[in-house]
């Protein structure tokens, strides 16, 4: 999938000052939360299958607990590196703050490509990064989660090796499968928020959504529910796209079927939908809403100009670079970014680590109909603080965002 590795950290910086600006915010203050708390980078070592030893890199961010415990995924991929988990640990900090769950914010990673990995590599990887950074980890202290290409199997491993030492421990992280305390609604959590903060601007901007139209870059958990919750609203998803390249089809695509297919072969190839283009093209089909839901910067200086949608949504982290956002912005084209759009998973996280806490399990319905509640509020306070600073949606959300982790800061004490 075409993207730019870009500075994610600076990145980030410059939206922070941007608000931060607008807000006022005391120079040292502004500083103090823009920087990361705590790093720790550590090696991980790995016997592989054929006898060889391989060692990995691996990090462990924890960008700001003014709010609560540092919280946030542990992603998988041969292109992590400090820069961008830095970035998606200060994303987390903003992100919780934006549906304002008593969180903080931290991210994690391994420098991996997944699909080289055996099922027991993938395991004895996974357990050995857990206790090489689990001194720093804890139920009160920081709690992982899922991210790309990681899963509730990983969390269980990780629950494992903490709960050995501990005691049974389900709140050390969450996306954790069912059985082992995992919250209905999680898997589909981010996806269905994604579709409620569509849904919402669609009623806000007067778009009718039972003609509207998607395009949704990534077909993983985020994309996929996405789609799914989209289409049964009667949105047209008309093209969906994968590392494998995208399918268009501009009577709508069959969503159920395309899920049922990637369950089986991992990969939207070969469905028999559609006309294939490349991740490129379809970034430039005509659509209301683009759904950039795989990897940060895909929308860049290069390509923004060539988007034809009404709205961009990001749910990935980090879809759309400073250039290409100011691009958008030029073009009239709100983008409604990833600390709002895709904050669904982390607030079901949130009720996953509440009803663990609990030691009670809660119904499904009773997960979404929270879930939309925090969604439906954070939406709404984003837009009206939008509408009168007469700012971008991403400027209005890390206003949001930074005035709530300043004021946690400021009555704690510097
Ligand atoms: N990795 C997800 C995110 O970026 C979820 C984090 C969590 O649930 O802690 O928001």
């Amino acid at each position: 999938m075409s993207h730019v590795k870009v500075n994610n950290f600076k990145a980030c910086c410059d939206q922070f000052e941007r608000a931060a600006e607008k807000l006022g915010l005391e120079k040292n203050l502004a500083t103090s939360l823009m920087m990361p708390d705590r790093e720790l980078a550590v090696e991980v070592p790995l016997n592989r299958d054929d006898g060889s030893l391989a060692v990995f890199k691996g990090y462990r961010i924890q960008h700001n607990n003014a709010r609560g415990p540092f919280k946030g995924g542990i992603r998988y991929h041969q292109e992590v590196d400090l820069d961008e988990v830095r970035a998606l640990a200060a994303l987390m900090t903003y992100k919780t703050a934006v549906v304002d769950i008593p969180y903080g914010g931290g991210k994690g990673g391994i420098t991996v490509d997944p699909r080289e990995l055996s099922e027991r590599e993938l395991e004895q990887l996974s357990r050995r990064f857990f206790r090489r950074i689990s001194p720093i980890i804890g139920v009160n202290k920081d709690i992982p989660a899922p991210d790309v290409n990681t899963n509730a199997q990983i969390m269980a491993w990780f629950m494992d090796e903490y709960s050995q030492n501990q005691g049974y421990s389900p709140g050390i992280v969450t996306g954790k499968p069912i059985d082992l305390g995992g919250s209905l609604g999680r898997e589909a959590a981010t996806g269905r928020g994604v579709f409620l903060t569509i849904r919402e601007a669609a009623s806000e901007f007067d778009v009718d959504l039972s003609k509207a139209t998607a395009v949704i870059q990534g077909f993983g958990n985020v994309g996929s529910f996405a789609a799914l919750f989209l289409q049964e609203l009667g949105c047209k998803v008309v093209a969906v796209s994968d590392v494998t390249g995208g399918l268009h089809d501009p009577s709508g695509l069959d969503i159920p079927a395309l899920i049922d297919h990637v369950r089986e072969h991992r990969v939207i190839e070969g469905c028999g939908q559609g006309k294939n283009v490349s991740n490129e093209e379809l970034l430039t089909l005509e659509c209301d809403f683009m759904v950039p839901a795989a990897l940060g910067g895909v929308i860049h200086k290069m390509n923004a100009d060539s988007l034809n949608c009404r709205f961009v949504i990001e749910a990935a982290n980090g879809p759309t670079t400073p250039p290409g956002d100011e691009i958008l912005f030029d073009k009239s084209i709100p983008v409604i970014p990833d600390i709002l759009t895709n904050a669904g998973g982390v607030t079901v996280s949130y009720f996953e680590w509440v009803q663990n806490l609990q030691q009670f399990r809660w119904e499904e319905e009773e997960v979404n109909t929270k879930l939309e509640a925090k969604m439906v509020k954070a939406y709404s306070e984003v837009s009206a603080l939008r509408r009168e600073k007469k700012v971008s949606f991403r400027t209005a959300a890390f206003m949001v965002a930074i005035d709530r982790v300043a004021r946690s800061v400021e009555l704690r004490g510097f």
